[in-house]
């Protein structure tokens, strides 16, 4: 189902917590909502749900305008960060809650109860009570008691930032998948950018109760909208060097580079991603020292510091070099990025 949010704005007291939030979100897609703890993610979404009230602006749920409308008539599904399961029911009871609230049929119930349970693999497991599972295998009657009743919308608020990292790597997976087969439309909300980047068709990045850019991930990640998103995706995220654009060339006071044209005179910030980088004799580069270096696989990551800013680079899993030692530093000039050193737009 197609959601379209307008105009959404919420404050609590004096805060202004969603700031005049316009989205609209495909039938069938994979949409998450990406942004730092305490910038609105979670209110924006339970005002989606009904959960809370907006202010103003209005709230379409396919060609319906559920804005006042009741949480348990908007069809929606929700999972939460806490799993919320109730301890004194089976699985298969959890599960099939929902459709008893809505009285569907016992026979009915068991059969949609096993078809889901089957689904999301917990087939074997029905007859057990959460405190007999894991924290991977609760997430995933949770997943399925929001499945079961086949909603037309899945809200998701960071459900599963209380996995460990392997099994969250897992889930992610499973969750991108099973989104894939039933084609639910799905907003998902996470402070994570890996999460975001993996699992999103699109992304919509949130700072202090703002939308700030919303685009599918390799674009977020190629031409984010301004500082603020190219510092929060990524990891480790973009550098930035201050300095001033002049006839094709952009000069800052730990060397120069030479740039595409089309700005001059011009206070800017220089991005580039820690990959578009490499470590070179020539001239035209940046002077810097190593700071630290860290090995974790198949590459090096090089912390490198000029004088009060540090940069991130990545070289070859070979490179070795001691703190301090002197390096010069070359983003590739068809792959940085500028930025308004006032207001921060690319
Ligand atoms: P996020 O999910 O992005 O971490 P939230 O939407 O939970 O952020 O919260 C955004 C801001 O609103 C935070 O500063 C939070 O403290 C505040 N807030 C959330 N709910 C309430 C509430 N019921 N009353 C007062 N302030 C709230
Ligand atoms: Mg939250």
């Amino acid at each position: 189902m197609q959601v379209l949010l307008k105009g959404i704005c919420k404050s609590f007291g004096n805060t202004e917590v969603v700031r005049d939030l316009d989205l609209e979100v495909q039938e069938g897609e994979f949409l998450v909502l990406l942004g730092p703890s305490g910038c609105g993610k979670t209110t924006a979404l339970r005002i989606l749900a009904g959960l809370e009230s907006a202010d103003s602006g209005t709230i379409h749920i396919g060609e319906r305008n559920v804005t006042q409308v009741l949480p348990k008539y908007r069809d929606v599904a929700m999972v939460f960060q806490s799993y919320a399961l109730y301890p004194h029911m089976t699985v298969a009871e959890n599960i099939g809650y929902p459709l008893r609230l809505r009285r569907v049929g016992e026979e009915e119930r068991l059969r949609r109860v096993s078809e889901v349970a089957e689904s999301v693999g917990l087939a074997s497991m029905l007859e057990r009570f959460p405190r007999q599972l894991s924290g991977g295998q609760r997430q995933r009657v949770a997943l399925a008691r929001a499945m079961v009743r086949t909603p037309s919308l899945f809200l998701m608020d960071e459900p599963l930032s209380n996995l460990d990292a392997k099994l969250r790597g897992q889930m992610r997976a499973e969750l991108k998948r099973l989104q894939h087969d039933l084609g639910t439309t799905t907003i998902y909300v996470t402070h994570d950018q890996v999460e975001a980047m993996t699992l999103a068709h699109r992304v919509a990045v949130m700072n202090a109760g703002t939308l700030q850019q919303v685009g599918p991930p390799r674009e977020i990640y190629e031409n984010p909208a301004n500082l603020f998103v190219a510092g929060f995706v990524g990891a480790p995220p973009m550098n930035f060097i201050n300095g001033v654009i002049d006839e094709g060339v952009f000069r800052s006071a730990h060397g120069s580079l030479h740039v595409p044209g089309g700005h001059s005179g011009k206070a800017v910030v220089l991005g580039f991603r820690p990959e578009d980088a490499r470590i070179t004799e020539d001239e035209h580069s940046f002077a810097a020292s190593v700071y630290s270096t860290e090995m974790p696989g198949d590459e090096t990551i090089v912390t490198c510091r000029l004088e009060d800013t540090h940069v991130v680079i990545k070289a070859g899993k070979e490179f070795d070099a001691a703190p301090d030692t002197p390096i010069r530093i070359a983003p590739d000039p068809r792959m940085v990025r500028f930025f308004d050193q006032s207001s921060g737009l690319r």
